[in-house]
């Protein structure tokens, strides 16, 4: 009512631009973190066995505890996938694969993982890829990273999988400044939860070993080279770490990966 056409194409033109142009609110982010994750929901083969989920709910809220204050709830969830895997949603939902659990050395490597995670989220590049997402028009694109993400066992399922784990990972494929970020907030923060930030590492040249020239669908949306693993290990070496800082759970971390493997074998 008694807006002119010519306003309304003004206004429009000012959202557009406003949409391309500033950083994601954290409003805005916590409504899109909202939306897919309630696709990822439907679209992911979540675990739903207690004692796994609320294993690795502690842990991540442990290293969110330790990083202080958030602007968001963190979410931890587990989904059954024989890809060594890691992913964060807008605003704070966090997806951890099976497989990546069951390749963790000690609870210091599932921690480190989980930690980077969460760094991603602290520092908004998962906000900040949203942005990049729209500025370059590639939401309907996203499809062609989806197979880069999920990988391994979900390969085969890739067909049945929707928009939701598709944009997941496009917003997952970060820079080597966001990545290094990532990782000296996993140094930062571990410590103050107790975990030695050293299970990064490790749980990257475990990685690198194994993969032998492919690397594994974490790595490749992750990419650990020899020179991030090199800076990982100076800034450990220069953090002034306490005594003590835990590497293992006495057999907790052995015991989960029992019951998902016994879940494995129940499955069809
Ligand atoms: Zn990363």
């Amino acid at each position: 009512m008694g807006w002119t056409r010519s306003s309304v194409v003004a206004a429009a033109l000012v959202l557009v631009l406003s949409i391309a142009c500033a950083p994601l609110s954290f409003e805005e982010e916590a409504y899109l973190g909202r939306q897919v994750n309630d696709q990822i929901r439907h679209e992911a083969d979540l675990v739903r066995d207690r004692q796994i989920w609320d294993y690795v709910r502690k842990i991540g809220h442990k290293i969110v505890a330790a990083a202080g204050p958030q602007p968001f709830t963190y979410h931890f969830y587990v989904v059954e996938s024989g890809a060594i895997n890691a992913f964060a949603l807008p605003a704070g939902y966090i997806y951890v694969n099976t497989e990546t659990i069951m390749q963790a050395r000690n609870v210091s490597e599932l921690a480190g993982v989980i930690g980077h995670e969460v760094g991603h989220v602290a520092r908004r590049h998962v906000a900040n890829n949203y942005r990049r997402q729209q500025n370059v028009g590639v939401l309907h694109r996203v499809g062609t990273y989806t197979a880069a993400l999920i990988g391994g066992g979900m390969a085969g399922s890739a067909a049945n999988m929707g928009g939701g784990l598709a944009a997941a990972a496009y917003l997952n494929s970060y820079g080597r400044d966001a990545e290094r970020e990532a990782d000296v907030f996993a140094v930062e923060v571990l410590p103050k939860a107790g975990y030695d930030p050293e299970g990064l590492v490790t749980f990257f040249e475990t990685m690198m070993r194994e993969s032998g020239g492919s690397l594994p669908a974490w790595l490749s949306s992750h990419p650990a080279t020899s020179e991030r693993i090199a800076s990982t290990r100076t800034l450990i070496r220069e953090a002034d770490l306490p005594r003590g800082l835990r590497r293992t759970d006495g057999g907790r971390l052995e015991q989960i990966q029992k019951r998902i493997a016994a879940l494995r074998r129940r499955r069809p």
